[in-house]
C-alpha cells in the first residue's frame, strides 16, 4: 500500500460512520481535495446453506477489520438451525438481516433455478422468513432477495409484490440477471414498483457475475450462460476462476463502470459457502474492500441505500 493510499484508507474508515449513516455525497474538503463518487458500494450476502456459518464467522472479521457495512440475506431454515450463533455473529449496527426466502424455493419461473411454486406456498416463504428474523434480532426486516433472482425483477408480478408489500417489506433485491437471464448482470438502477400497483416497494437490483458459477462451485460445468453480442464482455472471463486476484479483477471492472457512468450503487452477488470454499482467507473481500476505501467510495447495507434513493 502506498503512503498516499493509506493515509486516504485510514482517513475514509475514520469516516466510515458518518458515511454509512448520513450520505451526503460531499465530505470535508480539507483533508480529501478529491471528490467523493457519488456510487455506493454495498456488500451483500445470500446466506442459505448449512456451511454458510463457518464462512460468515470469517467475512465478519474482514468486515469489522474496515468498517464495512453489509447486508446478509438469509434463510428462514439457515438462520433458524444456528440462531445464537447467527444473532452473535450479525447482531452488530455494521449489518442488516434481511430476508433470502424461507427455504430457497422459486418465487417466479427461472430457467436456471427452477418453475416458481403456487400462490400459497410463496406467502410461506415472504411471510415465515421476516417472522424468524424479526424474533431472533428483534429488529424489522425491510428487504427480500428472492432464492435466485430474475431477469427482471418482480416485474410485471404483481401477486407476488402484493404478497412482499403485504409482509411490510420495504425493499427488494430480486433483478440479479442480464437479458434473457444471461450474466453478468448489468448495472442496473434502483426503481419502485410503481407500475405494478407498488410505488412505495423499491427494487434495488444486484450487479455482476453469481461468484459462485464463476469459480463452477455449483458443478453445472459450463453453461449457455453469456450473452450475444455481450453487454460487457471486459467482464466475462476466458474460463473459470482459480484464484482470489482473479475474482477481485472481475469485481473491479464493475465497480469502476459503476463510478464511471455515475450509478447510484454497486452490488456484487455473494454466497458465504461459495466464497469460503474458494478463498477460505477471504482474501478477495480483502482486495475488494481495500480498494473501495482506495476509490473512496460511500459504503452502507440495503436498507441506508433505500433510504437514501427514496428521500
Ligand atoms: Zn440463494
Amino acid at each position: 500500500m502506498s503512503t498516499l493510499s493509506r493515509r486516504r484508507f485510514l482517513h475514509s474508515v475514520g469516516l466510515s460512520t458518518m458515511a454509512m449513516s448520513a450520505y451526503s455525497g460531499t465530505r470535508d474538503s480539507a483533508e480529501t481535495p478529491t471528490p467523493v463518487a457519488a456510487t455506493r458500494y454495498v456488500a451483500a450476502y445470500d446466506t442459505e446453506s448449512p456451511n454458510c456459518l463457518a464462512a460468515v464467522r470469517k467475512i465478519v472479521e474482514v468486515h469489522k477489520k474496515f468498517a464495512m457495512p453489509a447486508t446478509f440475506f438469509i434463510t428462514g431454515k439457515t438462520l433458524e438451525a444456528n440462531a445464537e450463533e447467527y444473532r452473535g455473529l450479525l447482531d452488530d449496527p455494521l449489518f442488516e438481516v434481511a430476508s433470502h426466502t424461507y427455504s430457497h424455493r422459486m418465487l417466479k419461473d427461472n430457467p436456471i433455478c427452477g418453475p416458481a411454486i403456487s400462490l400459497p406456498e410463496k406467502r410461506v416463504e415472504i411471510f415465515k422468513s421476516k417472522e424468524i428474523i424479526e424474533n431472533i434480532f428483534e429488529k424489522p426486516c425491510l428487504g427480500l432477495r428472492p432464492a435466485c433472482g430474475f431477469e427482471d425483477g418482480f416485474r410485471n408480478a404483481p401477486e407476488v409484490l402484493g404478497l412482499i408489500e403485504e409482509a411490510g417489506y420495504t425493499y427488494t433485491s430480486s433483478w440479479l440477471w442480464g437479458p434473457d437471464f444471461s450474466l453478468p448482470a448489468l448495472l442496473i438502477e434502483p426503481f419502485r414498483y410503481e407500475r405494478e400497483g407498488f410505488p412505495d416497494l423499491w427494487e434495488l437490483p444486484g450487479h455482476g457475475w453469481h461468484e459462485n458459477l464463476l469459480k463452477n462451485n455449483n458443478k453445472m460445468g459450463p453453461r449457455r450462460l453469456t450473452l450475444w453480442p455481450p453487454a460487457m464482455p471486459e467482464a466475462i472471463p476466458a474460463g473459470f476462476l482459480s484464484r482470489p486476484e482473479e475474482e477481485f479483477a472481475v469485481n473491479r471492472i464493475f465497480i469502476d463502470k459503476a463510478v464511471a457512468d455515475k450509478k447510484p450503487h454497486v452490488t456484487l452477488i455473494w454466497h458465504p459457502w461459495s466464497l469460503h470454499a474458494f478463498d477460505p482467507q477471504m482474501k478477495m473481500l480483502e482486495m475488494t474492500f481495500q480498494y473501495v476505501r482506495d476509490q473512496q467510495l460511500s459504503a452502507c447495507c440495503f436498507r441506508e441505500l433505500r433510504e437514501q434513493v427514496a428521500a
